[in-house]
């Protein structure tokens, strides 16, 4: 990773390279009125239209004066901070993602930037026009309710050109009005309500203060294990940039955790925090916009692309559960959002905390060399002790055939119910069963549009497509040997396990969280609410369940199939499973309770299981380092995969033999492929991949960039560079 190029001064009087926000490399040339500063937002126009753009750096020149396009700085709008420029520049050149997209992902907020007129509202006035045409009285019609509209949305809903709109405010027809202001965001009180932090806490949040203060760049790895107080102990970091004034920004993997998570923040500082996700109105993107850029917002609370918003003065980033792959965005500019915390931390000059009980191995080797601070807590914070874990052998404890809970877990949840406490079953599983095939002829049920298997979801009664979302009803004969009814389920789901939970237990409380139960969302947050109440028993669900919740009165954790995941055949497959599995277990036992983990499993002597066993954490992740380090994977070695894809698959596999034969020789440097993608049909696309990997001290975005520019491929094929690809 090399250094930001830094291009902050102003340009020259009268022309400036302009980047908009669109599929473009270059920024393009303008001529300005004034000068202006890299971060400048101006109206640019571009054909018949104009767009957002910011202004990017010197004008490259050859187009005549004459000939160049007048861009007009928004009045009034503050430039966007040059971290966020450099930002932008960074995470182009390192995921080799057109410079113009990026900057769409950091302008997100469009609404923060219309020009003023979209942004003051009118209403009707006492003046009248001269004449009045047909046009005229639709506008004036249409603002005879009285409600407030600025000029497009008056233009658009009375079908007129903006200048029919200008005539009429002219003449007093209409006024403006003042818009309510939005409410500011409130201060967190860094004093609010402060923790006595245990020896561990109060050193590890010691160091963390230290390098706020400080106001350097440098990462600490907050390894602890669950119920070990991160969050308590990271919120000392953030009070301590509060204190100073500066602006704080925490990574969520999910939305689904940030309910809980706002609570607990308010807890402690006195007030929620300003939030920032897919799921906000546009109205209030434009407030935590706004007052992010102003440094009114003081905390930030978000999913990834958070690290795009225009941080004023940013004093610390917190990515917790730094080892999720849902940080991982995998369309558009394909980034993980935990490495670019870190560009974007080290760009601004201020430390970054990555928290986690079950690092990614990449931090974890950070931490072990010494480039980043290993702060550890060892122990669970109060009475909390880590649970027990023991492994089930289904291979010798099973039920009756078509059942998935043992005997041993049926028993365990029996006593658990008894004694007043609460369980959770586990399954990485949505719907009803994995796969539906006909029992007559074994014809397996799989989605039109993609080479997966489609799941049976029961309660709607649908077979969905996990991938591509195309869903149908379950066909009453097989489409190859046209038997009735001869559909069979195989496999658990949640859904079935839920079936099979009710039918042993009919008298007890249970829930479902799974992302796509009945109610969508909302109905997941019910049950995990529920269970925080007491008002359910057991709660089954996906690896929704397994992140950061925290159920005091839950006592025993069943994995109702621990081998789910191990066999991918990828290389990163073993810390996945152990990472999802470890953070399961750490669901159980978080108050005065021990808690009992068991694991269901045909493989008990699998590595990842006797780590699980001997809550040996470390030795696993040693061993998978060596094994990473031997085969020269990351982070011993970097990789890219390359993902061609299109509607014609000869035209997609020709595309990667042509790749793959004009790769260009280079010391340390290793292609592979192509071969088909995990998914070799998606959507209806053929996907082809090329692995690429070199040695650390090779620049692959280079190599990749000399590589791609070179090769004529056809037209009618899609190239996506992956760098650091999550599974390889
Ligand atoms: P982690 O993020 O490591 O899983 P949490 O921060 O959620 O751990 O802490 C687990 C529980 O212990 C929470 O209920 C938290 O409020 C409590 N806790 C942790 N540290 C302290 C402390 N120093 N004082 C009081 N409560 C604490
Ligand atoms: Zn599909």
């Amino acid at each position: 990773m090399t250094a930001p190029d830094l291009k902050s001064g102003k340009t020259d009087c009268c022309r400036a390279g302009v980047l908009l926000p669109l599929p473009l490399a270059d920024a393009y040339d303008y001529k300005l009125s004034v000068p202006a500063r890299r971060g400048q937002i101006v109206a640019a126009p571009l054909g018949p239209r104009t767009s957002i753009g910011v202004v990017w750096g010197d004008a490259a020149g050859g187009v005549a004066e004459p000939r160049l396009k007048q861009a007009v700085p928004l009045d009034g709008e503050p430039a966007l901070p040059p971290g966020l420029c450099d930002f932008v520049d960074w995470v182009a050149q390192y995921t080799l993602t057109l410079p113009g997209m990026v900057l769409a992902m950091a302008l997100r907020s469009r609404q923060a930037f219309e020009p003023e007129s979209a942004r003051v509202a009118y209403i009707k006035g006492d003046g009248l026009p001269k004449k009045l045409t047909p046009a005229r009285q639709r506008v004036l019609d249409t603002a005879a309710d009285g409600l407030a509209r600025s000029v497009p949305q008056l233009a658009e809903e009375a079908n007129v050109t903006p200048a029919v709109v200008r005539g009429l405010i002219d003449c007093g027809a209409l006024i403006p009005v003042d818009l309510p202001e939005f409410d500011p965001f409130p201060r967190p009180d860094p004093d609010f309500s402060q923790p006595v932090l245990d020896t561990e806490q109060d050193l590890a949040a010691h160091v963390m203060k230290g390098a706020v203060k400080a106001k350097r760049f440098g990462v600490s790895l907050l390894d602890g294990v669950t119920g070990s107080g991160k969050t308590e102990t990271y919120f000392e970091a953030a009070a301590e940039a509060v204190r100073l004034g500066r602006q704080v920004l925490i990574l969520l993997p999910e939305i689904a955790l940030t309910v809980q998570f706002l609570d607990r923040f308010a807890a402690r500082f006195g007030v929620r925090p300003a939030e920032w996700h897919s799921d906000l109105s546009q109205r209030e993107r434009r407030r935590v916009y706004r007052a992010v850029m102003s440094g009114e917002a003081r905390v930030v609370v978000g999913a990834r692309s958070a690290l795009f918003l225009p941080f004023k003065d940013l004093g610390l980033v917190i990515v917790d559960e730094e080892h999720e792959q849902a940080y991982k965005q995998e369309d558009g500019a394909i980034y993980h959002a935990r490495d670019m915390a870190v560009v974007r931390a080290r760009i601004e000059g201020c430390p970054v905390v990555l928290a986690s009980a079950t690092p990614s191995l990449e931090s974890y080797v950070n931490a072990k060399t010494g480039r980043y601070a290993h702060l550890r807590l060892t122990s669970r914070h109060g009475a909390a002790v880590l649970p027990e874990v023991r492994l089930i052998d289904l291979r010798n404890d099973r039920g009756d055939p078509g059942t998935f809970l043992s005997p041993t877990l049926r028993g365990a949840l029996a006593t658990t119910i008894e004694a007043g406490e609460q369980a959770m079953l586990f399954l990485n599983r949505r719907g009803y069963a994995p796969l539906t095939l006909c029992e007559s002829c074994g014809h397996k049920l799989v989605c039109r549009n993609c080479s997966a298997w489609l799941v049976e979801h029961r309660y709607r009664k649908r077979l969905v497509c996990h991938h591509c979302g195309y869903e149908t009803g379950l066909p009453t004969e097989c489409p190859e040997c046209h038997t009735q009814g001869a559909f069979t389920a195989c496999g658990p789901g949640v859904e079935r396990v839920m079936e099979e939970f009710k039918l042993a237990f009919p008298e007890v409380r249970v829930a479902i969280a799974s992302s796509d139960t009945m109610g969508g969302p909302a109905e997941m947050q019910l049950a995990i609410r529920a269970m925080m109440k007491r008002e359910i028993d057991v709660l089954i669900g996906t690896q929704i369940v397994a992140k950061g919740h925290h159920f005091p009165q839950l006592t025993l954790v069943g994995v109702v199939d621990a081998d789910l995941g191990g066999s991918d055949g990828d290389l990163r497959a073993r810390e996945r499973t152990f990472q999802l599995l470890h953070q399961v277990a750490g669901r159980a036992g978080r108050a005065e309770k021990p808690g009992l983990v068991l694991m269901q499993t045909r493989n008990p002597k699998d590595a990842v299981m006797q780590a699980l066993i001997a809550s040996d954490r470390d030795a696993f992740y040693d061993q998978e380092t060596k094994y990473r380090e031997v085969t020269h994977a990351p982070p011993f070695g970097r990789l890219a995969a390359i993902i061609l894809s299109g509607h014609d698959g000869d035209a997609v596999r020709s595309a990667g033999r042509i790749l793959a034969q004009t790769a260009p020789a280079a010391r340390a440097v290793k292609v592979w492929g192509p071969t088909p993608a995990f998914y070799s049909l998606l959507r209806g696309q053929t996907r082809e991949r090329l692995l690429v990997q070199t040695e650390k001290s090779v620049d692959i975005q280079a190599y990749l960039r000399t590589w791609l520019a070179a090769a004529t491929l056809p037209k009618n094929v899609r190239v996506v560079v992956d760098v650091d690809p999550v599974s390889f």
